[in-house]
């Protein structure tokens, strides 16, 4: 859950550009520091999980929330998200049109509805994240593709996940599934650095070009987020503070992982 500065343009250097005094910095992990990101992930992964099978028509995003807070609680973890810049909850639950940054309430989920489930664990002093779209009981074919292809975005961009590469190059990768799919791809909101904070540099914008912006070396922790909606990619914010939703109330999706950049290649720290 992070914005893109400015105009919704991404504020840093590329890697060529000239060096500037507040300039991008990049927290490289330990081993040490990896061993507890892979234990705070999993505690994550148990925990969508368990939201993954209460997720039913009826059942409200508060219940999501409450769900979600003793999962992460009860492994001797804390929830990210709760009190960060004011968020009153420990989840975001984004449904249908909501793109990302949802706050749980008593709305119940129904039958056809799609509900992303936006979770950040902090264990050990360190921050992993992840998100997930899922479906409420049978959803249509346009929905049930939309999920099909953010989470098939996020895998690809994965795969460009290794030293030599660059954030541009896991941009460029969801980019191309996206536009590839005629779907509105979301780029006022980017990924980020994560680990001794919620949201580190470098941002990961979910676009191109390839070839361009920060270099990925081992050590890197990254939450790759594409955000994708059914129709155009342009967003509006409610006047909540938080809510972020598509302009046109077309259904959108958001998968996350938290990925290690290892030195042959990668590890997703958050795989289900
Ligand atoms: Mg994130
Ligand atoms: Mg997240």
């Amino acid at each position: 859950m992070t914005r893109a500065g400015g105009t919704g343009r991404v504020v840093y250097p590329g890697p060529h550009a000239s060096p500037v005094v507040g300039g991008p910095v990049i927290y490289r992990k330990s081993p040490r520091e990896l061993e507890a990101m892979r234990r705070g992930a999993a505690i994550l992964v148990r925990t969508l999980d368990r939201l993954e099978r209460a997720i039913r028509p009826g059942v409200t995003t508060s219940d999501l929330d409450r769900l979600a807070y003793d999962a992460i609680t009860e492994a001797g973890a804390s929830p990210s998200f709760k009190g960060y810049r004011g968020f009153p909850a420990s989840i975001c639950t984004s449904p249908n049109e909501v793109i990302v940054h949802g706050i749980p309430d008593e709305t119940a989920l129904k039958e056809g509805d799609i509900i992303s489930l936006d979770v950040g664990v902090l264990y050990e002093g360190l921050h992993t994240d992840s998100a997930w779209t899922f479906p409420v009981g049978d959803i249509d074919d346009d929905a049930a593709r939309l999920l099909a292809v953010t989470e098939q975005a996020l895998e690809e961009a994965i795969a460009r996940c290794e030293p030599g590469n660059r954030v541009g190059d896991i941009g460029a990768a969801v980019e191309h599934v996206v536009t590839a799919a005629g779907f509105g791809l979301v780029r006022e909101y980017v990924g980020h650095g994560v680990g001794r904070r919620l949201h580190e540099d470098p941002q990961i914008p979910n676009y191109g070009p390839p070839g361009r912006r920060e270099a990925l070396r081992p050590g890197m922790t990254l939450a790759i987020e594409p955000m994708v909606n059914l129709g155009a990619g342009a967003t509006r914010a409610l006047d909540d503070g938080w809510t972020v939703v598509t302009a046109d109330g077309s259904l959108s999706a958001h998968f996350e992982h938290t990925v290690a950049i290892t030195e042959d290649g990668h590890e997703v720290l958050t795989r289900r």
